[in-house]
């Protein structure tokens, strides 16, 4: 919900919606109403320039087979990829708050579970476990601090959140994986909170852009940038 209200669907009004939309669509959200941002189709989710939707104006209003966007026919596409770049802010700080969380938890099962009546955090390797949880946190958080400035500042709305989003999602299943491992058998039970962020976190490889899709955007705009200063 907060990826989707706060993030990609929001910012399309916030960015590109009418006041008399930004009006109506904004408050519900805010309140808590869950909202949508539907680009995406089967065989259009990483490659979201192969959609097959079509919009057609008919006088003041639009007929669409499949999804329309807001604003005018010229804005939609970019609307969406301004947006889902935006996006990609908030998800890379969903993702440092969930391993803060799976952190804390791990700190406090070790400090307090023991196994032949030591506490399982006297242990150096469950120590090594904590110290790579808190290094990806650190070095997230210094992300989450860092992208979404260049963002607002406009010195780079594209390579930057990809850059964060990456990290942060790849660092965030590490972290949970280790929050899990760090509680043993009882970290795979519904009962403790690892266990739902393990599964929780995994979406935030996929959604916004894999992985792979960041990669690719990071990557092509460095040679992009790079061409055009030859
Ligand atoms: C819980 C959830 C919520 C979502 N919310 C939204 C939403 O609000 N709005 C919305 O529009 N969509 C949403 N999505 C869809 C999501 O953005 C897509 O699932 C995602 O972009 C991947 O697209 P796909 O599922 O079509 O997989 P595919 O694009 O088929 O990807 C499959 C695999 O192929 C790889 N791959 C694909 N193309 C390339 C390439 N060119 N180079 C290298 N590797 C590649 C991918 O990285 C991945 O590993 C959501 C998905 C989930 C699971």
């Amino acid at each position: 919900m907060f990826g989707t209200n706060n993030g990609i669907a929001g910012q399309v009004l916030v960015g590109f919606g009418t006041d008399v939309q930004k009006q109506q669509w904004l408050p519900r959200p805010a309140e808590g109403d869950v909202a949508s941002f539907a680009l995406m189709e089967p065989g259009a989710g990483s490659d979201p320039a192969g959609l097959r939707t079509t919009a057609t104006r008919d006088g003041d209003d639009w007929s669409s087979r499949g999804q329309a966007f807001v604003g005018d026919e010229r804005t939609g596409y970019r609307a969406a990829m301004t947006s889902l770049a935006r996006g990609r802010v908030h998800i890379e700080a969903l993702a440092v708050g969930s391993a803060q969380r799976a952190l804390d938890e791990s700190v406090s099962y070790a400090a307090t579970a023991t196994q032949g009546g030591t506490p399982i955090g006297d242990f150096q390797l469950v120590q090594a476990m904590l110290a790579d949880q808190q290094t990806g946190v650190m070095a997230g958080r210094a992300l989450v601090r860092e992208a979404p400035r260049l963002y607002v500042t406009g010195e780079d709305q594209r390579i930057a959140p990809s850059v964060a989003k990456l990290f942060c999602t790849e660092m965030v299943g590490k972290v949970a994986d280790l929050a899990v491992q760090v509680h043993g058998g009882a970290g795979y039970m519904r009962e403790v909170a690892v266990e739902r962020i393990y599964r929780d976190v995994r979406l935030l490889r996929l959604h916004g852009g894999t992985s792979e899709i960041q990669r690719l955007i990071i990557g092509g705009g460095l040679i992009r940038s790079a061409k055009r200063t030859v």
